[in-house]
């Protein structure tokens, strides 16, 4: 297998994918270069940690046949490491047509010795009517079946046809937001025997924002294809790139560190600047650090653009470094929110992706570092969906007379705690629980398992509205149910009193209720 998961959180996985001229890690951020005409040297992305470039065939194709295919395409462009090649789908997108055949894009990028190559496809858009997009989607997957033709001409181990030299075909998944066509077409793919990946037609949804559709369109995908890599098409903005890899996309390409450098946009970690409005750089890397902003627009239109682009450069190599970071560390999810805070539609996203089940599963179910929790929909993440759902089905209580219910208020481990010591004297034979705006319940006897330990969260939780805490009341209920208690004692903080009109307490519960009174216990 040509592709090696390290490490992993939300659907985000640190991996290792090898192709013919060397490995590279992943998440990676792929930069697109023209074959011929780079303003941006592949030595200096190489420098910068870009160990892997995309180029397109096309062009190639259209500008420099004969020395491609005398050269290959690593002489063309001068880069020794592995080399993705699109095939003229932008531009067919943009045009409607080439004029080309997916055969013949086929055997050219056989011939140039592409490490990652695309078969010729026919790109959905968005907005397309569903039975346009459908006929798009067939007429893809027609052309994918052409170039298999031909891949299989070339290639003698037939078992083994889409990476016999080991480079890796990719499976170009069309349909956008039709999501059965991105279904079906992924499921095709597969079968096919694919191993690499790829979702197309995003950039429309990515200019206009379109993020809570953008990641449907990348849940469907990963529902299809859940373990093998996928890339994403033209992914190159610090706000889109750490939602992506959350949802399982392991590369993306884009030129857009030189086309928002044509249009004097600055990108910064948050969004982009227009340059001529700013005043500062906000920024570190060696072009910021040499230039005001006043001598940076005074220079020649080919200097700025240069400049600007490895700055933009700068900024996309620090997001990738970044996710990755917060993948090792297992707080993708609090940096993901971070970035939502950046713009409204990318929080609405999170409103569409606190419900993707598929997040839970390589969730590790043991972190080392404690998760943070500031807000309700802290609620959602995948560990604490983890937790709750473990309460429900696995934990049945063996004191089942009497549940006795605490605030939790921080104390770790709290069964050490002067307070746990003197409820236990007050309320013997009880199941103590903790109470959590964010986790629901929590018993003492399993309060020392992750995350229920590793945990640090804001006090201004206890100002949370019933309205806010839907999984808190969904656990309460059930647990409740569950376990038959006849007596419960609940010591309310002001959380709890908020709370209580909306649990359901069975008729033969008994019920006694007091304040929690700081210090009291
Ligand atoms: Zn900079």
């Amino acid at each position: 297998m040509s592709f090696e998961v390290k490490c992993t959180d939300l659907a985000a996985r640190i991996g290792k994918l090898t192709t013919p001229h060397g490995s590279f890690e992943t998440p990676s951020f792929i930069p697109v270069i023209h074959p011929t005409k780079q303003q941006i040297s592949p030595n200096f992305l190489k420098s910068l940690g870009f160990n892997c470039i995309i180029t397109n065939a096309y062009i190639a194709f259209k500008q420099s046949e004969e020395r491609a295919r005398k050269y290959g395409i690593h002489n063309i462009v001068n880069f020794d490491g592995p080399i993705m090649t699109d095939s003229g789908g932008y531009q067919v997108l943009e045009y409607g047509s080439v004029g080309v055949s997916p055969s013949t894009m086929a055997q050219f990028e056989i011939d140039i010795g592409s490490d990652i190559p695309i078969p010729l496809d026919k790109p959905t858009g968005y907005g397309l009517p569903y039975s346009v997009a459908k006929s798009y989607v067939n007429e893809t997957i027609s052309n994918i079946k052409e170039t298999v033709e031909i891949i299989e001409n070339n290639n003698n181990n037939k078992s083994n046809f889409l990476s016999s030299k080991g480079e890796l075909w990719t499976g170009t998944i069309q349909g956008a937001e039709h999501f059965d066509l991105v279904t079906y077409s992924a499921s095709i793919l597969d079968k096919m025997g694919f191993q690499f990946f790829a979702i197309g037609s995003p950039v429309e949804l990515m200019e206009s924002y379109n993020f809570s559709i953008l990641a449907e369109l990348i849940k469907t995908a990963k529902l299809a294809i859940p373990n093998k890599p996928i890339h994403l098409f033209g992914a190159g903005h610090p706000l889109t790139i750490p939602l992506a890899v959350a949802l399982g996309c392991d590369t993306f390409d884009s030129a857009s560190y030189i086309l928002y450098a044509k249009d004097n946009r600055y990108m910064y970690s948050h969004g982009t600047l227009k340059l001529d409005a700013m005043s500062y750089f906000p920024c570190c890397c060696p072009v910021c650090c040499y230039y005001t902003v006043n001598e940076l627009l005074n220079e020649d239109w080919e200097t700025r653009i240069t400049n600007l682009a490895k700055h933009n450069l700068f900024v996309l190599k620090q997001e990738v470094s970044f996710v990755k970071q917060s993948i090792f560390d297992g707080r993708l999810w609090e940096y993901v929110l971070q970035k939502a805070r950046s713009h409204p539609k990318l929080m609405d996203a999170i409103y569409t992706i606190k419900n993707f089940e598929y997040l839970q599963n390589n969730t590790p179910i043991f972190k080392q570092k404690a998760i943070y929790l500031f807000e309700p929909i802290d609620q959602h993440r995948p560990e604490l969906i983890n937790f709750r759902n473990m309460l429900i089905n696995n934990y049945r209580s063996l004191y089942n007379d009497v549940l006795l219910l605490y605030p939790d208020r921080g104390i770790r481990p709290f069964y050490l705690s002067t307070a746990f010591k003197n409820l236990i004297d007050r309320y013997s034979l009880s199941l103590v629980c903790l109470y959590n705006p964010f986790f629901g319940l929590i018993p003492v006897e399993i309060s020392d398992i992750y995350p229920a330990s590793h945990n640090v969260f804001s006090k201004h939780s206890t100002g949370f509205e019933p309205k806010d805490c839907g999984e808190f009341i969904k656990l309460f209920n059930s647990f409740v149910k569950n376990n038959h208690f006849k007596t419960a004692y609940i010591i309310a903080d002001p959380f709890m009193k908020k709370m209580l009109p909306a649990l359901d307490f069975p008729e033969y519960m008994d019920l006694k209720i007091e304040d929690f009174i700081e210090n009291t216990y």
